[in-house]
């Protein structure tokens, strides 16, 4: 595998190992800057996977409940501003983005609330790891499909990388 931590979640429930092998050699096709910015739709499209279990995979190996240590995805909310689309900050945790108002540095614009705009805050991924490169084995070059990007604006991304990680906090809370 070029990401051994993958393992950890090959006998995951919710996933099947083949998904999971899939998602090894995908990432190990990348080139090394792509894996700052990750695209689950990309994956989804490029491997031709239902967005259910694409956005299954990446929920589970984002949360740490599923890893001894650090886990696999870090997840990164990307913020742009809604009136003149520049980059204005990224956040690591959902709870991070701002809920009251922020200035635009960009000179002449103004300012917002970027929880309020969900369509503007893209949801990325990026791996701690780089992948161990095998020299035999050729890498597979994938058929590259155009995709939008996800965003908070996506009921499907909030479900999965909001609600279910709460609902997982929660969990956690009541064994204690
Ligand atoms: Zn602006």
């Amino acid at each position: 595998m070029y990401f051994p931590k993958l393992e950890d979640i090959k006998i995951h429930d919710e996933l099947n190992e083949y998904t999971v092998k899939r998602l090894d050699e995908w990432l190990g096709s990348k080139p090394t800057r792509y894996l700052e910015y990750i695209n689950p739709l990309e994956f989804i499209t490029e491997i031709n996977i239902s967005r259910e279990l694409g956005l299954t995979l990446f929920s589970v190996a984002a949360d740490e409940n599923n890893f001894e240590g650090d886990p696999f995805f870090q997840i990164k909310y990307i913020v742009n501003c809604p009136h003149c689309k520049e980059h204005f900050k990224t956040y690591y945790s959902n709870e991070d983005i701002p809920t009251s108002f922020v200035e635009c540095e960009e000179e002449g614009c103004s300012s917002f609330i970027p929880a309020e705009h969900p369509e503007r805050v893209y949801i990325f991924f990026k791996t701690k790891e780089r992948p161990i490169v095998k020299k035999s084995k050729e890498k597979k070059v994938y058929k590259k499909a155009p995709t939008g990007y996800l965003t908070r604006a996506d009921e499907d991304a909030r479900e999965h990388f909001e609600f279910r990680r709460r609902y997982w906090k929660y969990e956690e809370e009541k064994d204690k």
